[in-house]
């Protein structure tokens, strides 16, 4: 449930939001990395796919939250797959989360810059951005590649404050993931929100003490518009 009043939205100037599992459905890179991928790498290198399966699994565990995590090149180098074709693959699973497009729209309407910081290798942003048309809502991109640091690192912040300044007192950051907002939590942010339900095809029960967001319509009905 929706907190009441949880955004009083003339205490904030900028809003930061994540991509995957916030504004995009995280069905897209789940069904990739859990269930295409290893199709794909037991098809294209002749390997048993329960075999692959277990491999991914434990190589995937390994370096979660890290840069190299997210990076495009670290894993078709290291799988010797072209990870970057083989997503657009399904592209066809890239989707908005429900009402994530109107508050994307009502945001624009607004005077607060709005600001898509990601995670994501460029690779995939730009397939992102290419079907959904995201570009268009959004005042600035910032990619933590760009840093070769994770949204998870507090230099992350410190790096972005350099390109796109915001004052962390006057923000709100929607996220879906408790590492990120921890750390945008300890660096200073003073709005946090997480997202409930990232992926569609997934119920996560998650105990957290961030205010959470289990559908925008209902963050939707709070923000009107030039507020
Ligand atoms: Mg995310």
């Amino acid at each position: 449930m929706l907190q009441p009043n949880l955004f009083t939205w003339s205490e904030i100037d900028t809003v930061l939001l994540d991509m995957d599992g916030t504004l995009l459905d995280l069905h897209f890179d789940s069904f990739f990395w859990l269930q295409h991928l290893p199709l794909r790498f037991a098809q294209l290198h002749g390997r048993d796919l329960d075999d692959v399966k277990v491999y991914l699994a434990r190589e995937l565990a390994k370096n979660r939250g890290s840069i190299e995590w997210y990076c495009v090149e670290y894993w078709s180098d290291k799988l010797q797959l072209d990870i970057a074709a083989l997503r657009a693959e399904v592209s066809h699973n890239v989707a908005y989360r429900p009402f994530a497009e109107e508050f994307l729209q009502l945001l624009k309407q607004s005077r607060q810059r709005v600001v898509l910081v990601t995670n994501d290798h460029r690779s995939g942003l730009e397939l992102k951005l290419e079907i959904t048309g995201l570009a268009q809502y959004l005042d600035a991109i910032v990619v933590s590649h760009d840093f070769s640091v994770a949204k998870e690192e507090q230099q992350f912040w410190r790096a972005m404050q350099e390109v796109e300044p915001f004052d962390p007192r006057r923000s709100l950051f929607v996220d879906d993931t408790v590492a990120v907002l921890e750390s945008a939590r300890l660096y200073g942010i003073q709005h946090l929100a997480i997202i409930t339900e990232p992926d569609s095809n997934v119920q996560r029960n998650i105990e957290t003490d961030f205010n959470k967001i289990e559908c925008f319509s209902d963050i939707n009905k709070t923000l009107q518009p030039n507020r």
